[in-house]
């Protein structure tokens, strides 16, 4: 999508810092972490969010969960734990539509949190 901070990101023509590529998702450090580690794993298809799946996403949606599992064994979370968050729509505080996994770690974090 033309006009989509992440897709942007995703080619290249916004830089970030890049923690992770493959063919089908890009991961990089947020901008303003809210956790000592705090990184973005998106796809590189343009999807807005959980809500706007389609039958047609089933195949990247369940990648997704496989290139999160990737990307915190690589920030060396796996071990002690981490959390994922899908914030979907507006009253969730979702402020980019491209669907987005924040992987947040390296710190105790008290639950619920909502
Ligand atoms: P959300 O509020 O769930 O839509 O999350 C969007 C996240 O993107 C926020 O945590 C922002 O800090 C992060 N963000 C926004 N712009 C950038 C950027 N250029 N590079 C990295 N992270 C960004
Ligand atoms: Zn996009």
């Amino acid at each position: 999508m033309d006009d989509c901070l992440f897709c942007k990101i995703s080619k290249g023509e916004i830089p970030s810092t890049k923690v992770y590529e493959d063919d089908d998702f890009y991961a990089f450090k947020d901008i303003a972490p809210v956790a000592p580690v705090h990184v973005l794993v998106i796809p590189k298809k343009h999807i807005a969010n959980i809500a706007s799946l389609t039958e047609a996403d089933a195949d990247v949606a369940g990648k997704m969960l496989f290139a999160i599992q990737k990307v915190a064994k690589l920030l060396g979370l796996d071990k002690d734990g981490y959390r994922v968050v899908f914030n979907t729509g507006e009253k969730a505080g979702q402020t980019v539509l491209h669907m987005h996994a924040h992987i947040l770690g390296g710190k105790e974090m008290a639950w619920p949190g909502v």
